[in-house]
């Protein structure tokens, strides 16, 4: 994460700051607030802004004219209730604001989440900075051979050492022709006065999926569990689960009873289709049940014994 001496001032600046409210603040949030967590090589996440409180969830569910119940413990059981049986609504109530830096390739399954606000950095307007994504050797791993999304084994040795020299070599190269075509340095003074150079928003398709972007992403805190409960999830790919990961720390700041609620019900929780909860009563009933006869698929099976902890 190389933020330049600028833009580390105007992080303390704004962290220097401070407003006289009336609504609802987080002492633990705003220790947060402005600062970059740093992720991947170039990447970070920071929370920019938000609105609401744990409380503000039980004033909304109760349409309350005060501060929703008195005691927090009241709170904390409302607030489980409601995410146990997926009421909605009071979580969308609260709103938070973040500033990412990822690459392209992250950003794209980033993006699929609509139910969000978005704006990026414009690559028309700007010059993108020569950053992107390099992994660590131990997140350098083969296709696996089970999954056809996921990852296997490590590359290792000869392999590992050529795919990050390809990996350096063409992400350069395409960085200097992108400075090439654009003809410009990178304060924006021409090199080469014999030339035009191409146009920003045409010079950055030559740029691969590893080069970092930059946008600011608002949601609800209910849209912001469902993101993170598929991006947190150990099938979400490990250079998307990181910012996930990040993320449910600020949660765990913003709105502790919420975050708690959400690690016991639903990123700590299983989902059971109607046959496998039939399969489990049988075998606490006693019953040595097998994949043949239990109603589910190899791959249901497989999974219920995962979860089972039988796999
Ligand atoms: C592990 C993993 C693998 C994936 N693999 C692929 C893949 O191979 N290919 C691929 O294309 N995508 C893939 N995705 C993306 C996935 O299909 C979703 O697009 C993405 O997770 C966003 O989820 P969402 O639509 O629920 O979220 P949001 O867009 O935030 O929507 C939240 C909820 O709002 C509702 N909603 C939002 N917009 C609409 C709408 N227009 N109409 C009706 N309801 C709406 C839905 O209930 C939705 O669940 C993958 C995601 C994960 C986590």
């Amino acid at each position: 994460m190389a933020l330049t001496e600028q833009q580390l001032a105007e992080i303390e600046e704004q962290r220097s700051r401070s407003a006289v409210t009336r609504r609802a603040t987080v002492p633990a949030l705003e220790e947060l607030l402005f600062t970059p967590v740093p992720l991947l090589d170039h990447g970070f996440v920071r929370v920019i802004d938000y609105m609401g409180d744990d409380a503000a969830i039980v004033q909304a569910a109760r349409v309350s004219y005060g501060r929703g119940t008195k005691k927090v413990s009241e709170d904390a059981g409302l607030i489980r209730y409601l995410i146990c049986h997926r009421h909605s609504t009071p979580f969308e109530m609260c709103e938070i604001k973040f500033h990412v830096k990822l690459p392209i390739f992250v950003a794209r399954q980033w993006i699929r989440h609509r139910t969000a606000n978005v704006n990026e950095y414009s690559a028309r307007y700007s010059i993108l900075d020569r950053e992107f994504y390099i992994p660590e050797a131990e997140h350098l791993a083969a296709q696996s051979r089970a999954n056809h999304q996921g990852r296997g084994d490590v590359l290792e040795g000869a392999e590992a050492a050529h795919v990050l020299d390809l990996l350096r070599e063409d992400a350069t190269r395409n960085y200097d022709h992108y400075a090439e075509m654009l003809n410009e340095d990178g304060t924006g003074a021409v090199v080469d006065p014999t030339r035009q150079g191409l146009a920003r928003e045409l010079a950055r398709m030559n740029l691969s999926l590893n080069f970092y972007t930059q946008w600011y992403w608002k949601t609800d805190l209910h849209n912001l569990l469902h993101f993170l409960s598929l991006r947190a999830d150990a099938h979400a790919q490990y250079e998307i689960r990181v910012y996930a990961d990040a993320m449910i720390e600020m949660l765990k700041a913003w709105v502790p009873a919420t975050y708690q609620a959400f690690m016991d019900y639903r990123l700590g929780a299983v989902n059971l289709s109607a046959q496998m909860l039939a399969v489990v009563r049988r075998m606490i009933g006693g019953e040595v049940v097998e994949q043949a006869g239990s109603g589910l698929s190899k791959r249901e099976w497989g999974e219920l014994m995962g979860v089972l902890g039988r796999g």
